[in-house]
């Protein structure tokens, strides 16, 4: 897409770049969860944002992070925490929170269809997830591959299955994007903060 810039003259802006622009949004939104350990974050986006010039427009979407349904202030209760399994069934995910918000807003006449929407993500959406993608026909996910890698120790959320969600959503039509390090590079999980670049970089 070429676009006029002010003072800039010709400037080429590619779908890349506004996914990296988003990415880096989600990853900032990430930090509002209360979950000790990683933080996932996510947002709805008017597709039309990819074709339309992006001077001076301020990209704005409805975010979604994953979030404990009750406070785990409690030393017991965080440790049993580091049981991913155990934990899946106390969160809620950052794409159900952003899907659920968008569906609200849409039902009270506010905002556009989430079938009308980009999904920008941190990781792979799980099982769950990618079946409220697929029914709230959502068009595109994009999302990073390195994060997806690094999670792939536990069974419910191995290697294998993360295919079978991206399959899942490939076979509705939904298109999938993947950005490698230079994209989205940063994500928080095992409580810390990750950068791909310096991770993967020797
Ligand atoms: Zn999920």
């Amino acid at each position: 897409m070429k676009v006029e810039v002010e003072g800039l003259g010709d400037v080429k802006i590619t779908d890349k770049a506004i996914d990296a622009i988003v990415l880096n949004m989600v990853y900032e939104t990430s930090y509002l969860s209360n979950d000790p350990r990683t933080k996932i974050g996510a947002m709805l986006c008017d597709l039309d944002l990819l074709k339309r010039p992006l001077g001076g427009q301020i990209i704005g979407g409805i975010y979604g992070w994953n979030h404990l349904f009750e406070a785990y202030r409690d030393e017991e209760k965080k440790e049993k925490l580091k049981d991913r399994a155990y934990k899946h069934k106390k969160i809620t995910h950052a794409e159900d929170h952003a899907i659920s918000q968008a569906n609200k807003f849409y039902n009270e006449g506010l905002g556009i269809s989430p079938s009308k929407m980009g999904l920008w993500v941190l990781d792979v959406p799980c099982n769950g997830c990618s079946d409220k993608i697929i029914k709230a026909k959502i068009p595109r996910v994009v999302t990073h591959l390195p994060y997806a890698l690094l999670h792939v120790d536990e069974e419910y959320n191995s290697l294998k299955k993360k295919k079978q969600n991206i399959q899942k959503m490939q076979n509705e039509g939904i298109q999938v994007l993947f950005y490698p390090l230079d994209v989205g590079q940063k994500a928080y999980m095992d409580n810390q903060e990750i950068d791909f670049k310096a991770l993967f970089s020797h």
